[in-house]
This record gives structure tokens, sequence and C-alpha cells, in this order.
């Protein structure tokens, strides 16, 4: 048995999107679950819309999700180097040797020449397919087109006839037909290589075993198995992935929503509440709850990668975000909100505070209208509040600020004098407190939230009242 290598192989040309995101999230837990390795492969051969920039900004990115790679660009090892604009020399040789074979031939097909057989071909109600205009060109021919300086691009030459079969991990057993298959531009015009080579090569040079990526991959895969039986390379093992569509089953689009992982993390989003939403996203898991990536590629089961289309859904994804905020460490959820403190606040009274209003924040500005009801003096009533501030009455209130003078921000202390003086128990006895002291008629727990607030302040917001 040979060790599951896994890879991500992204595109630098735009910020990691929540597909990409969980094609490499599915990878790294794949590769784990086996005790294998993940790699991450950088597809920058398109160097007109890649940058340095976008392959910086997908690493932040995955590295914020929690995902780490065992090899990549900026941790080479003796397979690499893992960015394509660097393996030049590599698809050179692979092609010098496919052509001494006959595997590939030149082509000099202009894009015009291309274009119009196309459109024939669609004309006559064929399907597209390229004509083969070159295949036969003589060595005369070749040598002296190469002469008079046309620059050809080198297409496989696709054996006739056969029957090319794979089994997907996701899809089950797959037949393509080689004749449907038009022999396909390996290296361009300009010398580089065409995707569908480059990436076949490199996952069988870095000894890639399984490949999990976007349904849209599944046609190129037929191609990929003919570039690697000729150069008599392994093929790693495909799944292709359902697309992620949005909660309304249309298409993710920047149009409407948010579609890379950096806007969700601008945000405030929790990298444990997108990972545990992408998780289940084709992926039945068994598992249920917030679990972490350990926990995560423990349960992780290619038998259970679906076919159908599975949906992004910013509700499911609060909840995931609601129960990430309630499972950070004191530590951390302090990281995730120190920006919204009042920056005079000392650690344990950040602490104290946090630890009482989480349970009311979803993202980070939820946590503001607490900031100024605990530390922003007299809070104003909303009008329930007023209402039930009137009901209770001034003696209620006597009762009360009396013993925070005593106690000070002691709820229960203050209760128990409430209660003693006018009898009242339950939300009788504390939704006139409630009110008073934050203004409102619901919000976290009392008791840690008044110990949270400044030194006398249940006395001054109870004796307003009494
Ligand atoms: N660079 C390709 C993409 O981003 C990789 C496809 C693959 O994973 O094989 O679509
Ligand atoms: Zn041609």
């Amino acid at each position: 048995m040979t060790a599951t290598v896994t890879r991500f192989a992204p595109s630098p040309t735009g910020e990691l999107h929540l597909g990409n995101a969980r094609t490499a999230l599915f990878n790294v837990l794949l590769a784990r679950h086996c005790g294998g390795r993940f790699i991450l492969r950088v597809e920058d051969t398109d160097s007109e819309r890649s940058s340095e920039a976008h392959v910086a900004g997908q690493m932040a990115d995955l590295r914020w999700l929690g995902i780490e790679w065992d090899a990549g660009p900026d941790r080479e090892d003796g397979r690499g180097p893992y960015r394509q604009s660097g393996r030049g020399a590599i698809y050179d040789a692979h092609f010098a040797s496919l052509l001494q074979r006959q595997a590939l031939y030149p082509c000099y097909c202009t894009a015009l020449e291309l274009t119009l057989s196309r459109r024939a071909q669609l004309a006559a109600g064929r399907p597209p397919r390229y004509a083969e205009t070159c295949r036969g060109l003589s060595a005369e021919e070749r040598a002296s087109r190469d002469a008079a300086g046309e620059r050809p691009a080198l297409r496989f030459a696709v054996p006739p006839g056969q029957q090319l079969r794979f089994t997907d991990m996701v899809h089950g057993p797959q037949e393509f037909r080689s004749d449907d298959i038009g022999d396909f531009v390996v290296r361009r015009a300009d010398g580089s290589a065409a995707f569908f080579f480059s990436n076949a090569v490199d996952d069988a040079a870095m000894g890639v075993t399984h490949v999990l990526r976007g349904e849209d991959h599944l046609t190129n895969t037929p191609r990929q198995l003919l570039i690697l039986a000729a150069l008599g390379l392994a093929a790693p093992q495909y799944g292709h992935l359902a697309l992620i569509l949005g909660a309304d089953g249309a298409p993710l689009s920047k149009r409407r929503g948010a579609v890379s992982v950096r806007q969700y993390r601008e945000r405030g989003y929790l990298p444990q509440a997108l990972t545990n939403h992408l998780f289940r996203l084709g992926h039945a898991s068994q598992v249920h709850g917030l679990l972490s990536l350990d926990e995560m590629a423990h349960a992780f089961d290619r038998a259970h990668l679906g076919r159908a289309a599975a949906h992004f859904d910013e509700r499911q994804l609060e909840v995931w975000q609601r129960d990430a905020a309630h499972h950070l460490s004191a530590p951390a959820a302090r990281a995730w909100l120190v920006p919204q403190l009042p920056p005079d606040l000392d650690a344990q009274a950040a602490e104290r505070f946090i630890a009482a209003a989480l349970p009311n924040v979803v993202l980070p500005g939820d946590l503001q209208p607490w900031v100024q009801i605990v530390f922003g003096g007299l809070p104003a009533l909303e009008p329930e509040a007023q209402e039930a501030v009137r009901r209770a009455g001034s003696g209620y209130f006597s009762a009360a600020a009396a013993a925070a003078a005593v106690n000070g921000n002691d709820l229960p202390a203050i209760a128990a004098a409430v209660r003693a003086a006018t009898g009242r128990k339950g939300a009788e006895l504390y939704l006139p407190l409630r009110a008073a002291l934050t203004g409102r008629s619901h919000g976290p727990e009392l008791a840690p939230l008044l110990r949270a607030m400044p030194a006398g302040a249940a006395h001054d917001r109870l004796a307003r009242f009494a």
C-alpha cells in the first residue's frame, strides 16, 4: 500500500472562494484521515491573470482556516518546485519525449482558422472537435512552416477507437470514447504548457495518489489519463465534487453575496464556523456537532461524498458561528473581540465582560450594544423595560438601591434583599432589576453582566428609580 498523497492546486487569479476552500479542506482531510501527505501546488501558468498577491492571499486564507500543507511553494522538498511557473524544464522534457514517440504533433492553425472550422461543424449539426488539419503534415511541410517563422502549438494525437474507462471516487464508473475527444493542445504556441498537461504531469511527479476537485473537471479527466498513459506515468484516483450552490439553488456569485473566504473573515466569521459548514457540503457526515479539523479528519469518509449539488446557506453558517463563538477559549474570545472593547479596559475586566456578553454574540459587532450598556453610564430604557420599572414601583427600587449600596454589583445579594422587602419572586423579582440595570428586558445572564460593570454601577442605576 502506498501512502495517500493529496493536493490542492489553485490558480492564483483571485481570492480563495468557498468552492475552492471546500476542495482544499476535503483533500487535507482525506490525507490526514489516512495518515498521508497533503501538498499545495500553485497553478500559475496563466501569467497574465496570476499574481503574487493572490498566492499570498490564498495561502493566508488557507492557514486562517487551519489548513496546513506538508509541502508547497513556501515549503519546498525534493519533489517541487511547487509553482508551475518554475516547472517549464520538466514539461519541456516530457514534450520532447512525446514528440519523439509521435504522440504529439505541431499544429499551425490560427485562431481564426480554428473558429471557422468550429462554426462549420456546428452548422452541420456536429459537435465541434479539432479537424486534425495538421495531423498528417509531412516532415518537409513542417520544416518549411517552421522556417517561415510560424510558431506551432503541440497537439496530443488521440488514439482512435478506444474506450477510456475510470472509476470516479464520487461518480463511480465513467466511460468516454476517444473518438469523441478531438486532438487537444498540450503546449500553446507561446511554449507554455496547457492546463491538462501540467496538471496531470505534476500530479504524477509529486506522487499524488488521490485528487478531489470540482465537477467542472470531470470531462478533462480522460484527456489527462491519455497524457499519463502516453508518458507511462501512474494516474491518481480522481473524485469530482458537486458544485456548491447558494441557499436559493443558484450558483454562488459575487453579485448575490459573499463568495470568498476573505469576505467572511472580514465580516467576523470564525474559521471553525466555515470549516464546519463546508465539511457537510457534499459530504454526509455521521458525526454531528462542532468539530475540530482533527475530528473532521477522523470522521472524513470518501464513501460519503455525494453527487448532488450542496447548498451554502448563511443561516446554517450562522448556527455554526454561534456554536464556534460559544466554544472559544477565554484567550481566543479575547483576541477575536478585542477591537470591540473600550481601549482602557484592563485584562481582568475585559475577560469578565466577554465571558458575560459572549452568549449574545454571533459576530463581533454584536458586542457593541453591550459595551454601551455596561460601560456607557446610565442606560436609557427601552419601552418594555420602562414598563417593567414602572410596574415595580419606587419601594422595590429603594430596597434594591439600599442593598446595592452595601453589596456593590452583587445580584444575588440585591435580589435577596428585594425579595425580603417585597415578597416578589421569579420574573416579577428579576425583570425590573434587569430593566433598570441594562435598559432592556432581554440579554445575557444578569449576574455576570452586573459583575462586569464599573464599581458603583448597580447603586447608580437602581437609585434613579427609588
Ligand atoms: N488549477 C485548477 C483549478 O483551480 C486545478 C484543478 C485540479 O484540481 O485539478 O481549477
Ligand atoms: Zn492545426
